[in-house]
């Protein structure tokens, strides 16, 4: 028997490995194994390596490369770079203020609920139905005891691209530190640390065809940072831990393979995208997208179906092998609606009909036919158990409309 197909298009959750990625890796496994600290062969070997891998990560931000520092993954970057700037202060210089906002990934968020929890005071800024930060808000927040304004350079859901520029010349007024968790724009569209203004930046490796429990932070040179995690000096002291050589010289791969290819696998994508965009809305009623049109990564893709539970949709596009998401991967597992959605203001019922496709430079035209042969007879399934479809006449009805509809019914 052939098996299903299966088509992929869930790249901001993760990606599959290059495969120029793997090669570069396999031999830290084998004779590549010294410990970076160690003063013989082994050692100096890999040191060399990981001096090389920053180089190539530092170079494609337009930072230097005592400005990166490894770490695990864009979960640990972030809290680095917020508990790290946190405790930057000493008493007499007190900065126990956080401003960041409502939509961004729980890796900020939850680190930023932790400190508040523990003396620090948290704002966020909100945003607009397109889930863009307006700037200006941020007057409303700052003040000159604030510690680190973190913004995400896009949104991980529905890929809107925030004005870190404009929002970082007002936390830099105050003095406080301005962060990005650019984890999901990064080697999608042109990052430069100097021209958004940033002093700290997030980046993950799974995200951009390398391997996952990688990432790096930047951290601009005479910025005040803590480490959060104690023991040697590894990583200019500030993050200890021997060196995951391996997972570093995948990172450096995956950058240098994304760099070299960032305007044709962006343009690629978006012409994807947009193409399925296009058949989407012209062969399924009721459908609206989510996020910003034009400020919008190139990849990402993320519409609302009227009536229809993305749950539901989710499983049986799985079933026929097509693999999406109903919002973050992060909390996929829990039914609930996407708090990204929400802070744009989409009602409740239409968030959780609400699915994301992101792509990656594998996918293929082939794979949007094989989609659309799918999601249309799915949605339309879906829709036949909704108590607000009018299957008859092909409609959404009021909740007033389908309370009469059923009263009918019962009589
Ligand atoms: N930040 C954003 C915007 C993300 O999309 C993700 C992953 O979903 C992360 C941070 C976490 O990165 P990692 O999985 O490398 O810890």
């Amino acid at each position: 028997m052939n098996e299903p197909r299966r088509v992929y298009l869930d790249n901001n959750a993760t990606t599959p490995v290059h495969p120029k990625v793997i090669e570069a890796m396999l031999p830290f496994f084998k004779d590549g194994f010294g410990n970076p600290s160690s003063g013989h062969a082994y050692g100096r070997f890999v040191k060399n390596k990981i001096s090389e891998s920053r180089e190539i990560v530092a170079n494609a931000i337009g930072a230097e490369p005592s400005e990166i520092i490894f770490t695990s993954g864009g979960t640990e970057a972030d809290n680095i770079a917020i508990c790290g700037s946190a405790a930057g202060h000493t008493k007499k210089t007190d900065r126990t203020r956080l401003v960041t906002t409502t939509i961004e990934h729980p890796a900020v968020l939850e680190t930023v609920k932790h400190l508040a929890k523990n003396g620090y005071e948290a704002r966020y800024m909100p945003v607009d139905n397109e889930a863009l930060v307006n700037p200006d808000s941020l007057n409303d927040m700052i003040n000159n005891e604030t510690a680190i304004v973190s913004v995400m350079h896009a949104n991980n859901e529905v890929g809107t691209i925030q004005p870190i520029r404009e929002i970082s010349e007002i936390a830099k007024s105050y003095g406080a530190l301005m962060h990005t968790d650019a984890v999901q724009t990064f080697t999608k569209i042109p990052i430069n640390v100097d021209d958004v203004g940033v002093d700290l930046l997030s980046l993950s490796g799974h995200k951009i065809n390398g391997p996952k429990g990688i990432g790096a932070l930047y951290i601009r040179k005479g910025s005040k940072i803590k480490p959060i995690i104690h023991g040697g000096h590894h990583e200019f002291g500030l993050r200890a831990g021997t060196e995951n050589v391996a997972g570093i010289i995948g990172l450096a791969e995956a950058v240098r393979i994304g760099i070299e290819n960032l305007v044709e696998d962006a343009n690629h994508a978006q012409k994807m995208r947009d193409e399925l965009e296009k058949r989407i809305t012209k062969t399924i009623p009721f459908v609206r997208l989510n996020g910003h049109r034009e400020k919008r990564i190139p990849n990402t893709l993320n519409m609302s179906f009227e009536c229809v539970e993305g749950e539901a949709l989710l499983i049986n596009l799985d079933m026929a092998g097509i693999a999406i998401s109903t919002g973050s991967a992060c909390s996929s597992g829990s039914l609930d609606p996407s708090h990204v959605l929400l802070a744009m203001g989409i009602p409740h019922e239409i968030v959780h009909g609400s699915l994301r496709f992101s792509f990656g430079p594998t996918n293929t035209i082939e794979d949007i036919d094989y989609v659309m042969t799918h999601l249309p007879r799915i949605i339309d399934m879906v829709r036949q158990i909704s108590p607000l479809w009018d299957s008859d006449n092909g409609k959404v009805l009021t909740v007033e409309e389908a309370a009469i509809g059923s009263l009918h019914v019962g009589h």
